[in-house]
Protein backbone atom coordinates (compact mmCIF):
# COMPACT_ATOMS: atom_id res chain seq x y z
CA UNK A 1 0.00 0.00 0.00
CA UNK A 2 2.72 2.72 1.00
CA UNK A 3 4.48 1.59 -2.20
CA UNK A 4 1.16 2.41 -4.33
CA UNK A 5 1.23 5.96 -2.58
CA UNK A 6 5.01 6.62 -3.29
CA UNK A 7 4.31 5.66 -6.81
CA UNK A 8 1.03 7.59 -7.03
CA UNK A 9 2.97 10.84 -5.55
CA UNK A 10 5.81 10.58 -8.02
CA UNK A 11 3.02 10.59 -10.80
CA UNK A 12 1.71 13.37 -9.19
CA UNK A 13 4.63 14.70 -9.18
CA UNK A 14 5.67 14.66 -12.63
CA UNK A 15 2.00 16.20 -13.59
CA UNK A 16 2.80 19.16 -11.42
CA UNK A 17 6.40 19.13 -13.12
CA UNK A 18 4.81 19.62 -16.16
CA UNK A 19 3.12 22.85 -14.89
CA UNK A 20 6.22 23.96 -13.80
CA UNK A 21 7.56 23.65 -17.27
CA UNK A 22 5.44 26.37 -18.60
CA UNK A 23 6.24 28.49 -15.59
CA UNK A 24 9.31 28.03 -16.47
CA UNK A 25 8.59 28.75 -20.16
CA UNK A 26 6.30 31.62 -19.63
CA UNK A 27 7.18 33.75 -16.62
CA UNK A 28 10.25 35.45 -17.94
CA UNK A 29 8.88 35.91 -20.80
CA UNK A 30 6.12 37.83 -19.21
CA UNK A 31 3.28 35.39 -21.03
CA UNK A 32 0.29 34.07 -19.12
CA UNK A 33 0.15 31.00 -17.94
CA UNK A 34 -3.01 29.63 -19.01
CA UNK A 35 -3.11 31.24 -22.12
CA UNK A 36 -2.82 29.70 -25.19
CA UNK A 37 -3.17 25.73 -24.02
CA UNK A 38 0.14 24.08 -24.77
CA UNK A 39 1.75 23.72 -28.05
CA UNK A 40 4.49 22.85 -30.11
CA UNK A 41 6.95 25.74 -29.65
CA UNK A 42 8.05 24.41 -33.67
CA UNK A 43 4.46 24.75 -35.94
CA UNK A 44 2.28 26.02 -33.04
CA UNK A 45 0.37 22.75 -33.44
CA UNK A 46 -2.12 22.59 -30.08
CA UNK A 47 -1.19 19.36 -27.92
CA UNK A 48 -3.71 16.67 -27.47
CA UNK A 49 -4.29 15.13 -23.92
CA UNK A 50 -2.54 12.15 -24.92
CA UNK A 51 0.55 14.41 -25.85
CA UNK A 52 0.63 15.86 -22.14
CA UNK A 53 1.00 12.87 -20.62
CA UNK A 54 4.39 13.53 -18.30
CA UNK A 55 7.23 11.65 -19.09
CA UNK A 56 5.98 9.11 -20.41
CA UNK A 57 4.55 10.88 -24.04
CA UNK A 58 8.01 11.86 -24.18
CA UNK A 59 9.44 8.85 -24.67
CA UNK A 60 7.65 7.23 -26.93
CA UNK A 61 7.22 10.18 -29.04
CA UNK A 62 11.30 10.10 -28.84
CA UNK A 63 11.42 13.55 -27.61
CA UNK A 64 9.93 14.72 -31.06
CA UNK A 65 6.66 16.70 -31.84
CA UNK A 66 4.23 14.51 -32.85
CA UNK A 67 3.23 16.75 -35.82
CA UNK A 68 6.31 18.28 -37.40
CA UNK A 69 9.04 15.99 -35.72
CA UNK A 70 10.69 19.09 -34.31
CA UNK A 71 13.72 17.72 -31.59
CA UNK A 72 11.96 19.00 -28.21
CA UNK A 73 14.99 20.20 -25.93
CA UNK A 74 15.94 17.58 -22.50
CA UNK A 75 14.71 20.69 -20.25
CA UNK A 76 11.19 19.48 -19.96
CA UNK A 77 11.73 15.85 -19.18
CA UNK A 78 14.51 16.37 -16.65
CA UNK A 79 12.14 18.79 -14.77
CA UNK A 80 9.36 16.05 -14.70
CA UNK A 81 11.46 13.36 -13.71
CA UNK A 82 12.88 15.53 -10.61
CA UNK A 83 9.51 16.26 -10.08
CA UNK A 84 8.34 13.15 -9.61
CA UNK A 85 11.00 12.11 -7.61
CA UNK A 86 11.07 15.34 -4.69
CA UNK A 87 7.00 14.52 -4.41
CA UNK A 88 8.06 10.74 -4.45
CA UNK A 89 10.89 11.35 -1.74
CA UNK A 90 9.32 14.18 0.63
CA UNK A 91 5.74 11.96 0.88
CA UNK A 92 8.50 9.25 1.99
CA UNK A 93 10.48 11.57 4.46
CA UNK A 94 7.10 13.30 5.97
CA UNK A 95 3.92 10.71 4.66
CA UNK A 96 1.00 12.77 4.34
CA UNK A 97 1.57 16.31 6.40
CA UNK A 98 1.55 19.82 7.00
CA UNK A 99 5.40 18.89 6.23
CA UNK A 100 4.69 17.34 3.29
CA UNK A 101 2.42 20.27 1.67
CA UNK A 102 4.91 22.99 2.38
CA UNK A 103 7.97 20.65 1.46
CA UNK A 104 6.61 20.17 -2.06
CA UNK A 105 4.96 23.95 -1.94
CA UNK A 106 9.06 25.05 -1.69
CA UNK A 107 10.67 22.40 -3.55
CA UNK A 108 8.59 23.15 -6.91
CA UNK A 109 9.10 27.31 -6.37
CA UNK A 110 12.84 26.71 -5.65
CA UNK A 111 13.17 24.31 -8.96
CA UNK A 112 11.31 26.98 -10.95
CA UNK A 113 13.12 29.59 -9.31
CA UNK A 114 16.85 27.78 -10.06
CA UNK A 115 15.69 26.39 -14.04
CA UNK A 116 14.66 30.28 -14.82
CA UNK A 117 18.16 31.17 -13.78
CA UNK A 118 20.20 28.12 -14.86
CA UNK A 119 18.46 29.53 -18.76
CA UNK A 120 18.08 33.12 -18.43
CA UNK A 121 20.60 34.59 -15.79
CA UNK A 122 17.63 36.11 -14.27
CA UNK A 123 15.94 35.82 -10.75
CA UNK A 124 12.81 37.21 -11.42
CA UNK A 125 10.66 39.68 -8.49
CA UNK A 126 7.36 38.53 -9.58
CA UNK A 127 8.32 34.81 -8.07
CA UNK A 128 10.54 36.09 -5.12
CA UNK A 129 8.09 39.00 -3.84
CA UNK A 130 4.71 36.45 -3.86
CA UNK A 131 7.15 33.87 -2.26
CA UNK A 132 8.15 36.28 -0.07
CA UNK A 133 4.80 36.84 1.38
CA UNK A 134 3.90 33.23 1.21
CA UNK A 135 6.66 32.51 3.46
CA UNK A 136 6.20 35.26 6.21
CA UNK A 137 2.42 33.92 5.97
CA UNK A 138 3.88 30.18 6.85
CA UNK A 139 6.53 31.61 9.49
CA UNK A 140 3.98 34.19 11.22
CA UNK A 141 0.33 33.03 10.51
CA UNK A 142 0.46 29.24 10.37
CA UNK A 143 2.17 28.16 13.70
CA UNK A 144 -0.89 30.58 15.55
CA UNK A 145 -3.93 28.56 14.03
CA UNK A 146 -3.23 25.13 15.22
CA UNK A 147 -3.16 23.86 12.08
CA UNK A 148 0.26 22.41 12.19
CA UNK A 149 -0.08 20.89 15.80
CA UNK A 150 -3.11 18.90 14.46
CA UNK A 151 -1.04 17.48 11.63
CA UNK A 152 2.36 17.11 12.91
CA UNK A 153 3.69 13.82 14.00
CA UNK A 154 7.00 15.50 14.73
CA UNK A 155 6.96 18.85 15.26
CA UNK A 156 10.09 21.19 14.71
CA UNK A 157 11.82 19.41 12.17
CA UNK A 158 10.06 21.71 9.57
CA UNK A 159 11.54 24.63 9.22
CA UNK A 160 8.51 26.58 8.51
CA UNK A 161 8.19 25.89 12.41
CA UNK A 162 11.28 27.70 12.87
CA UNK A 163 7.92 30.42 14.04
CA UNK A 164 8.35 34.29 13.24
CA UNK A 165 11.85 35.19 15.20
CA UNK A 166 13.77 32.88 14.07
CA UNK A 167 12.29 33.27 10.08
CA UNK A 168 13.12 36.65 9.83
CA UNK A 169 16.49 36.25 11.65
CA UNK A 170 16.52 33.56 8.57
CA UNK A 171 15.93 35.91 6.62
CA UNK A 172 17.90 38.55 7.48
CA UNK A 173 21.32 37.05 7.77
CA UNK A 174 20.42 35.45 3.83
CA UNK A 175 20.36 38.86 2.47
CA UNK A 176 23.23 40.51 4.37
CA UNK A 177 25.31 37.29 3.77
CA UNK A 178 25.00 38.20 -0.29
CA UNK A 179 24.76 41.89 0.35
CA UNK A 180 28.48 42.05 1.71
CA UNK A 181 29.99 40.37 -1.70
CA UNK A 182 28.05 42.30 -4.00
CA UNK A 183 28.98 45.79 -2.56
CA UNK A 184 32.36 44.09 -2.85
CA UNK A 185 32.28 42.36 -5.95
CA UNK A 186 29.12 43.63 -8.23
CA UNK A 187 30.24 41.77 -11.34
CA UNK A 188 29.88 38.17 -9.70
CA UNK A 189 26.30 38.48 -8.08
CA UNK A 190 23.01 40.56 -8.99
CA UNK A 191 20.73 42.05 -5.94
CA UNK A 192 18.43 39.03 -7.11
CA UNK A 193 20.76 36.39 -5.48
CA UNK A 194 20.77 38.59 -2.46
CA UNK A 195 16.87 38.61 -2.73
CA UNK A 196 16.83 35.26 -3.06
CA UNK A 197 19.21 34.36 0.13
CA UNK A 198 16.65 36.62 2.04
CA UNK A 199 13.71 34.22 0.84
CA UNK A 200 15.76 30.91 1.83
CA UNK A 201 16.28 32.29 5.45
CA UNK A 202 12.60 32.95 5.52
CA UNK A 203 11.83 29.36 4.11
CA UNK A 204 14.85 27.94 6.03
CA UNK A 205 15.43 29.92 9.52
CA UNK A 206 18.46 30.17 11.24
CA UNK A 207 20.60 28.20 11.95
CA UNK A 208 19.56 26.20 8.65
CA UNK A 209 20.04 29.47 6.27
CA UNK A 210 24.04 29.32 6.58
CA UNK A 211 24.06 25.57 5.63
CA UNK A 212 22.04 26.05 2.75
CA UNK A 213 24.36 29.08 1.56
CA UNK A 214 27.63 27.48 2.84
CA UNK A 215 26.48 24.43 0.86
CA UNK A 216 25.55 26.58 -2.27
CA UNK A 217 29.20 28.32 -2.17
CA UNK A 218 31.02 25.12 -2.23
CA UNK A 219 28.58 23.45 -5.21
CA UNK A 220 28.76 26.26 -6.91
CA UNK A 221 32.63 26.43 -6.50
CA UNK A 222 33.14 23.10 -7.29
CA UNK A 223 30.97 23.21 -10.56
CA UNK A 224 32.89 26.49 -11.39
CA UNK A 225 36.22 25.42 -11.04
CA UNK A 226 35.27 22.08 -13.06
CA UNK A 227 33.66 24.06 -15.93
CA UNK A 228 37.09 26.66 -15.98
CA UNK A 229 39.39 23.49 -16.09
CA UNK A 230 37.07 21.36 -18.72
CA UNK A 231 37.30 24.58 -20.99
CA UNK A 232 33.61 24.71 -20.95
CA UNK A 233 32.92 28.18 -19.47
CA UNK A 234 36.21 31.02 -19.86
CA UNK A 235 36.65 33.58 -17.02
CA UNK A 236 34.51 36.15 -18.55
CA UNK A 237 31.77 34.39 -18.99
CA UNK A 238 29.28 34.60 -15.92
CA UNK A 239 27.78 31.23 -14.28
CA UNK A 240 24.27 32.02 -12.52
CA UNK A 241 24.52 31.75 -8.50
CA UNK A 242 20.31 31.13 -8.61
CA UNK A 243 20.77 27.91 -9.21
CA UNK A 244 23.13 26.15 -6.83
CA UNK A 245 21.19 28.35 -4.16
CA UNK A 246 18.17 26.58 -5.33
CA UNK A 247 19.80 23.40 -5.11
CA UNK A 248 21.27 23.95 -2.08
CA UNK A 249 17.67 25.00 -0.38
CA UNK A 250 16.04 21.86 -1.16
CA UNK A 251 19.27 19.66 -0.01
CA UNK A 252 18.38 21.61 3.29
CA UNK A 253 14.72 21.06 3.67
CA UNK A 254 15.37 17.60 3.19
CA UNK A 255 18.74 17.09 5.31
CA UNK A 256 19.26 20.26 6.23
CA UNK A 257 19.15 19.27 10.54
CA UNK A 258 20.62 16.22 9.90
CA UNK A 259 24.15 17.64 8.03
CA UNK A 260 23.90 20.39 10.91
CA UNK A 261 24.24 17.09 13.42
CA UNK A 262 27.14 16.24 11.43
CA UNK A 263 28.82 19.12 11.21
CA UNK A 264 28.80 19.83 14.63
CA UNK A 265 29.20 16.74 15.53
CA UNK A 266 32.97 17.18 14.31
CA UNK A 267 33.64 19.71 16.76
CA UNK A 268 32.66 17.32 19.94
CA UNK A 269 35.95 14.97 20.98
ZN1 LIG B 1 5.52 20.68 -33.83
Amino acid sequence: MEVMLIVAFALFGTAIGSFLNVCIDRLPLGKSLLYPPSHCDTCQHRLSPKDLIPVFSYLWLRRRCRYCQALIPWRPFWVEVGSGCLFAFIYWHYGLSAEFAVTVFYGSLFLVLGVIDLEHQLILNKIVYPAVAVALIIDIVLPQTGILDAFLPQPAILASLIGAGNGLLGGGIGFVFLFIPILIYPQGMGWGDAKLAGLIGLVTGFPLVLVALLMAVILGGLVGVTLLLLKIKSRKEAIPFGPFLSLATIATLLWGSDILQWYLGLFQF
